[in-house]
Protein backbone atom coordinates (compact mmCIF):
# COMPACT_ATOMS: atom_id res chain seq x y z
CA UNK A 1 0.00 0.00 0.00
CA UNK A 2 2.73 2.40 0.85
CA UNK A 3 4.29 1.94 -2.52
CA UNK A 4 0.86 3.56 -4.14
CA UNK A 5 0.81 5.74 -1.80
CA UNK A 6 4.21 6.98 -3.05
CA UNK A 7 3.21 6.96 -6.22
CA UNK A 8 0.19 9.01 -5.60
CA UNK A 9 2.39 11.80 -3.85
CA UNK A 10 4.67 11.86 -6.55
CA UNK A 11 2.25 11.98 -9.28
CA UNK A 12 0.33 15.24 -7.44
CA UNK A 13 3.73 16.99 -6.50
CA UNK A 14 4.87 16.55 -10.46
CA UNK A 15 1.65 17.63 -11.79
CA UNK A 16 1.57 20.59 -9.72
CA UNK A 17 5.27 21.50 -11.20
CA UNK A 18 4.47 20.68 -14.49
CA UNK A 19 1.27 22.79 -14.47
CA UNK A 20 3.69 25.83 -12.87
CA UNK A 21 6.11 25.24 -15.19
CA UNK A 22 3.59 25.29 -17.83
CA UNK A 23 2.34 28.73 -16.98
CA UNK A 24 5.33 30.67 -16.70
CA UNK A 25 7.10 28.50 -19.14
CA UNK A 26 10.32 27.69 -17.56
CA UNK A 27 9.65 23.95 -18.24
CA UNK A 28 12.54 22.10 -20.03
CA UNK A 29 10.39 20.97 -23.14
CA UNK A 30 9.88 23.10 -25.94
CA UNK A 31 7.93 26.11 -25.57
CA UNK A 32 5.26 25.38 -28.20
CA UNK A 33 4.49 22.26 -25.84
CA UNK A 34 2.18 23.99 -23.27
CA UNK A 35 -1.11 22.92 -23.01
CA UNK A 36 -2.24 25.75 -20.46
CA UNK A 37 -1.19 28.66 -23.11
CA UNK A 38 -3.20 26.79 -26.12
CA UNK A 39 -5.59 26.01 -23.64
CA UNK A 40 -6.30 30.18 -23.39
CA UNK A 41 -5.09 30.77 -27.16
CA UNK A 42 -7.72 28.62 -28.81
CA UNK A 43 -10.14 30.14 -26.24
CA UNK A 44 -9.50 33.29 -27.24
CA UNK A 45 -9.92 32.67 -30.71
CA UNK A 46 -13.16 31.37 -30.68
CA UNK A 47 -14.34 33.93 -28.59
CA UNK A 48 -13.12 37.02 -31.20
CA UNK A 49 -14.91 34.74 -33.96
CA UNK A 50 -18.49 34.78 -31.62
CA UNK A 51 -17.46 38.01 -31.13
CA UNK A 52 -17.28 39.52 -35.11
CA UNK A 53 -19.40 36.46 -37.23
CA UNK A 54 -21.89 35.12 -33.98
CA UNK A 55 -24.02 32.82 -35.79
CA UNK A 56 -27.41 33.84 -33.36
CA UNK A 57 -26.31 37.82 -33.38
CA UNK A 58 -28.92 38.37 -30.93
CA UNK A 59 -26.84 36.56 -28.11
CA UNK A 60 -24.89 38.20 -25.68
CA UNK A 61 -21.20 38.04 -26.28
CA UNK A 62 -20.81 36.97 -22.78
CA UNK A 63 -23.60 34.48 -22.88
CA UNK A 64 -25.76 32.73 -19.92
CA UNK A 65 -23.55 30.81 -18.07
CA UNK A 66 -20.48 32.18 -19.80
CA UNK A 67 -18.44 32.00 -16.48
CA UNK A 68 -19.71 29.13 -14.80
CA UNK A 69 -18.42 27.13 -18.01
CA UNK A 70 -15.31 29.41 -18.00
CA UNK A 71 -14.81 27.78 -14.34
CA UNK A 72 -15.75 24.70 -16.04
CA UNK A 73 -12.73 25.01 -18.43
CA UNK A 74 -9.83 25.39 -16.26
CA UNK A 75 -11.37 23.00 -13.76
CA UNK A 76 -11.75 20.15 -16.01
CA UNK A 77 -8.96 20.87 -17.40
CA UNK A 78 -6.28 21.64 -14.99
CA UNK A 79 -7.71 21.81 -11.45
CA UNK A 80 -9.20 17.84 -11.81
CA UNK A 81 -6.10 16.38 -12.73
CA UNK A 82 -4.04 18.66 -10.42
CA UNK A 83 -6.12 17.63 -7.64
CA UNK A 84 -7.19 13.91 -8.25
CA UNK A 85 -6.70 12.50 -11.73
CA UNK A 86 -3.29 12.82 -12.70
CA UNK A 87 -1.96 10.98 -8.93
CA UNK A 88 -4.98 8.62 -8.91
CA UNK A 89 -4.29 8.01 -12.50
CA UNK A 90 -0.88 6.94 -11.74
CA UNK A 91 -1.65 5.22 -9.08
CA UNK A 92 -4.72 2.94 -11.01
CA UNK A 93 -2.41 2.19 -13.79
CA UNK A 94 0.12 0.77 -11.90
CA UNK A 95 -2.51 -1.78 -9.78
CA UNK A 96 -3.27 -2.26 -13.20
CA UNK A 97 0.08 -3.33 -14.47
CA UNK A 98 0.52 -5.57 -10.83
CA UNK A 99 -2.84 -7.10 -11.61
CA UNK A 100 -2.27 -8.56 -14.66
CA UNK A 101 0.76 -9.08 -13.61
CA UNK A 102 -0.38 -11.68 -10.59
CA UNK A 103 -1.57 -13.54 -13.50
CA UNK A 104 1.54 -13.91 -15.21
CA UNK A 105 0.51 -10.72 -17.95
CA UNK A 106 3.40 -8.63 -18.71
CA UNK A 107 3.01 -7.64 -22.30
CA UNK A 108 -0.48 -6.05 -23.03
CA UNK A 109 0.69 -4.53 -25.87
CA UNK A 110 -1.58 -5.86 -29.26
CA UNK A 111 -0.54 -4.10 -32.09
CA UNK A 112 2.61 -2.34 -31.96
CA UNK A 113 2.84 1.02 -33.80
CA UNK A 114 5.68 2.56 -32.75
CA UNK A 115 7.59 1.93 -35.32
CA UNK A 116 4.94 3.05 -37.93
CA UNK A 117 5.84 6.84 -39.21
CA UNK A 118 4.80 9.68 -36.94
CA UNK A 119 1.98 10.85 -39.06
CA UNK A 120 0.20 7.57 -39.46
CA UNK A 121 0.60 6.93 -36.04
CA UNK A 122 -1.41 10.77 -34.36
CA UNK A 123 -3.89 9.82 -37.78
CA UNK A 124 -4.34 6.03 -35.89
CA UNK A 125 -4.34 7.31 -32.56
CA UNK A 126 -6.77 10.05 -33.42
CA UNK A 127 -9.50 7.76 -35.17
CA UNK A 128 -9.03 5.26 -32.59
CA UNK A 129 -9.59 7.70 -29.68
CA UNK A 130 -12.31 9.44 -31.41
CA UNK A 131 -13.92 6.15 -31.90
CA UNK A 132 -13.73 4.51 -28.61
CA UNK A 133 -14.70 8.38 -27.31
CA UNK A 134 -17.50 8.16 -29.36
CA UNK A 135 -18.79 4.74 -28.19
CA UNK A 136 -18.27 6.14 -24.36
CA UNK A 137 -20.81 9.23 -25.31
CA UNK A 138 -23.35 6.88 -26.81
CA UNK A 139 -22.92 5.11 -23.14
CA UNK A 140 -23.16 8.42 -21.18
CA UNK A 141 -26.96 8.66 -23.17
CA UNK A 142 -27.86 4.97 -22.60
CA UNK A 143 -27.16 4.17 -19.30
CA UNK A 144 -29.48 5.59 -16.90
CA UNK A 145 -26.71 5.94 -14.09
CA UNK A 146 -23.65 7.59 -16.88
CA UNK A 147 -26.68 9.69 -17.70
CA UNK A 148 -27.56 11.22 -14.32
CA UNK A 149 -23.83 12.74 -14.71
CA UNK A 150 -24.02 14.00 -18.48
CA UNK A 151 -27.21 15.99 -18.06
CA UNK A 152 -24.46 18.79 -16.31
CA UNK A 153 -22.73 18.84 -20.19
CA UNK A 154 -26.35 18.79 -21.36
CA UNK A 155 -27.59 21.71 -18.66
CA UNK A 156 -26.11 24.49 -21.40
CA UNK A 157 -29.05 26.87 -22.48
CA UNK A 158 -27.33 28.79 -24.97
CA UNK A 159 -24.86 27.55 -27.08
CA UNK A 160 -21.22 29.02 -27.24
CA UNK A 161 -17.29 27.59 -27.38
CA UNK A 162 -16.50 27.54 -23.40
CA UNK A 163 -20.03 24.81 -22.77
CA UNK A 164 -17.48 22.40 -24.62
CA UNK A 165 -15.80 21.59 -21.01
CA UNK A 166 -19.10 21.87 -18.84
CA UNK A 167 -19.16 18.47 -17.70
CA UNK A 168 -19.03 16.25 -14.51
CA UNK A 169 -15.92 15.13 -13.56
CA UNK A 170 -16.67 11.65 -13.49
CA UNK A 171 -16.66 11.58 -17.50
CA UNK A 172 -13.17 12.56 -17.23
CA UNK A 173 -12.66 9.21 -15.23
CA UNK A 174 -14.75 7.12 -17.41
CA UNK A 175 -13.45 8.49 -21.05
CA UNK A 176 -9.76 8.54 -19.86
CA UNK A 177 -9.87 5.09 -18.28
CA UNK A 178 -11.55 4.05 -21.78
CA UNK A 179 -9.34 5.53 -23.84
CA UNK A 180 -6.13 4.35 -22.04
CA UNK A 181 -7.13 0.93 -21.49
CA UNK A 182 -7.28 0.87 -25.82
CA UNK A 183 -4.41 2.95 -26.50
CA UNK A 184 -2.10 0.91 -24.14
CA UNK A 185 -3.15 -2.57 -26.64
CA UNK A 186 -1.48 -0.18 -28.97
CA UNK A 187 1.34 0.69 -26.73
CA UNK A 188 0.60 4.87 -27.53
CA UNK A 189 2.30 6.59 -24.64
CA UNK A 190 1.09 9.81 -23.52
CA UNK A 191 2.78 12.24 -24.92
CA UNK A 192 2.04 11.05 -28.23
CA UNK A 193 -1.79 12.67 -27.06
CA UNK A 194 -0.26 16.21 -27.38
CA UNK A 195 -0.97 17.54 -30.96
CA UNK A 196 -4.24 15.20 -31.22
CA UNK A 197 -5.61 16.49 -27.58
CA UNK A 198 -4.80 19.82 -29.19
CA UNK A 199 -6.60 19.56 -32.26
CA UNK A 200 -9.64 17.44 -30.94
CA UNK A 201 -10.18 20.73 -28.18
CA UNK A 202 -10.18 23.21 -31.36
CA UNK A 203 -12.62 21.23 -32.71
CA UNK A 204 -14.87 20.86 -29.25
CA UNK A 205 -14.66 24.44 -28.84
CA UNK A 206 -16.04 25.40 -32.60
CA UNK A 207 -18.58 22.63 -32.25
CA UNK A 208 -20.32 24.85 -29.16
CA UNK A 209 -19.11 27.81 -30.76
CA UNK A 210 -22.08 30.82 -31.46
CA UNK A 211 -19.86 30.41 -35.13
CA UNK A 212 -20.45 28.76 -38.01
CA UNK A 213 -19.22 28.09 -41.18
CA UNK A 214 -20.02 26.09 -44.27
CA UNK A 215 -17.73 22.98 -44.94
CA UNK A 216 -19.00 20.96 -47.50
CA UNK A 217 -19.11 17.34 -47.64
CA UNK A 218 -16.09 17.83 -44.63
CA UNK A 219 -19.26 17.52 -42.62
CA UNK A 220 -19.91 14.07 -43.31
CA UNK A 221 -16.43 13.20 -41.56
CA UNK A 222 -15.59 16.42 -39.15
CA UNK A 223 -18.13 16.99 -36.06
CA UNK A 224 -19.62 20.80 -36.65
CA UNK A 225 -21.96 23.40 -34.65
CA UNK A 226 -25.02 22.55 -37.21
CA UNK A 227 -24.47 18.50 -35.84
CA UNK A 228 -23.67 19.28 -32.60
CA UNK A 229 -26.45 21.87 -31.91
CA UNK A 230 -28.96 18.68 -32.56
CA UNK A 231 -27.06 16.73 -30.16
CA UNK A 232 -28.20 19.20 -27.49
CA UNK A 233 -31.77 19.60 -28.77
CA UNK A 234 -34.18 19.52 -25.85
CA UNK A 235 -37.15 17.68 -27.69
CA UNK A 236 -35.78 14.51 -29.19
CA UNK A 237 -37.86 12.10 -31.93
CA UNK A 238 -39.62 9.59 -30.94
CA UNK A 239 -37.71 7.10 -33.12
CA UNK A 240 -34.10 8.25 -30.98
CA UNK A 241 -35.06 8.05 -27.19
CA UNK A 242 -31.58 7.64 -25.98
CA UNK A 243 -30.25 10.92 -28.49
CA UNK A 244 -28.35 11.41 -31.97
CA UNK A 245 -25.49 12.58 -33.15
CA UNK A 246 -22.69 11.69 -30.58
CA UNK A 247 -20.00 12.26 -32.66
CA UNK A 248 -16.98 14.29 -30.45
CA UNK A 249 -14.40 14.95 -33.33
CA UNK A 250 -15.46 13.27 -36.26
CA UNK A 251 -18.95 13.21 -37.54
CA UNK A 252 -17.76 9.93 -39.38
CA UNK A 253 -18.99 7.06 -36.75
CA UNK A 254 -22.82 8.77 -36.74
CA UNK A 255 -23.29 8.65 -40.76
CA UNK A 256 -21.45 4.94 -40.30
CA UNK A 257 -23.77 3.83 -37.88
CA UNK A 258 -27.20 5.59 -38.41
CA UNK A 259 -27.18 7.93 -35.28
CA UNK A 260 -26.77 10.85 -37.41
CA UNK A 261 -30.15 13.56 -37.75
CA UNK A 262 -29.91 17.11 -38.90
CA UNK A 263 -33.62 17.61 -39.70
CA UNK A 264 -32.99 21.89 -40.46
CA UNK A 265 -30.24 24.23 -39.49
CA UNK A 266 -30.97 24.04 -35.54
CA UNK A 267 -29.38 27.46 -34.91
CA UNK A 268 -32.57 28.50 -32.76
CA UNK A 269 -33.72 25.34 -31.47
CA UNK A 270 -34.62 24.88 -27.74
CA UNK A 271 -31.43 23.19 -25.89
CA UNK A 272 -31.49 20.90 -22.83
CA UNK A 273 -33.61 18.33 -21.82
CA UNK A 274 -36.77 17.05 -20.04
CA UNK A 275 -36.72 18.29 -16.22
CA UNK A 276 -34.01 20.80 -17.55
CA UNK A 277 -36.02 23.30 -15.88
CA UNK A 278 -35.47 21.66 -11.88
CA UNK A 279 -31.94 20.96 -12.66
CA UNK A 280 -29.30 22.91 -10.11
CA UNK A 281 -27.26 25.44 -11.94
CA UNK A 282 -24.42 26.32 -9.80
CA UNK A 283 -21.22 24.58 -10.19
CA UNK A 284 -21.22 23.16 -6.54
CA UNK A 285 -25.18 21.58 -6.71
CA UNK A 286 -24.44 20.37 -10.21
CA UNK A 287 -20.85 18.42 -8.66
CA UNK A 288 -23.39 16.24 -6.53
CA UNK A 289 -26.08 16.09 -8.57
CA UNK A 290 -25.19 12.70 -10.21
CA UNK A 291 -24.75 11.19 -6.89
CA UNK A 292 -28.58 11.83 -5.77
CA UNK A 293 -29.69 11.08 -8.94
CA UNK A 294 -28.78 7.88 -8.29
CA UNK A 295 -30.97 7.18 -5.21
CA UNK A 296 -33.42 8.91 -7.50
CA UNK A 297 -32.99 5.30 -9.77
CA UNK A 298 -32.90 3.27 -7.75
CA UNK A 299 -36.43 4.83 -6.46
CA UNK A 300 -37.65 4.12 -9.55
CA UNK A 301 -36.22 0.66 -9.83
CA UNK A 302 -38.19 -0.09 -7.27
CA UNK A 303 -42.00 1.49 -9.00
CA UNK A 304 -40.58 -0.59 -11.99
CA UNK A 305 -40.37 -3.56 -10.29
CA UNK A 306 -43.89 -3.19 -8.06
CA UNK A 307 -46.03 -1.47 -10.93
CA UNK A 308 -44.41 -2.83 -14.20
CA UNK A 309 -43.52 0.95 -14.96
CA UNK A 310 -40.19 1.69 -16.95
CA UNK A 311 -37.53 2.59 -14.41
CA UNK A 312 -35.51 6.07 -15.11
CA UNK A 313 -38.85 7.63 -16.06
CA UNK A 314 -37.61 11.63 -16.77
CA UNK A 315 -34.85 9.79 -19.38
CA UNK A 316 -38.04 8.19 -21.26
CA UNK A 317 -40.74 11.33 -21.77
CA UNK A 318 -39.91 12.43 -24.84
CA UNK A 319 -41.47 15.48 -26.54
CA UNK A 320 -42.29 15.28 -29.85
CA UNK A 321 -40.84 17.85 -31.73
ZN1 LIG B 1 -24.23 14.03 -24.94
ZN1 LIG C 1 -21.82 19.32 -26.37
Amino acid sequence: MGKYFDIFINGYAGYAGYLWQEITFSGEGPWWHNYFWYLVVISGFFLALEWLKPWRKDQLRFRKDFWLDFFYMFFNFFIFSLIIYNAASDVVVNMWIDVLASFGITHTIAIRVSNWSLGLQLLTLFFVKDFVEWWIHRLLHRVPFLWEFHKVHHSVEQMGFAAHLRYHWMETLVYKTAVYLVMALFGFGIDDFFFVHIFTIAIGHWNHANFRVNIGPLKYILNNPNMHMWHHAYDIPRDRPYGMNFGISLSLWDYLFGTSHIPYDGRDIRLGFPGFETFPKTFKKQAVYGFSGLKKLRFNKIIKDNDGKVANKDKLVIKSK
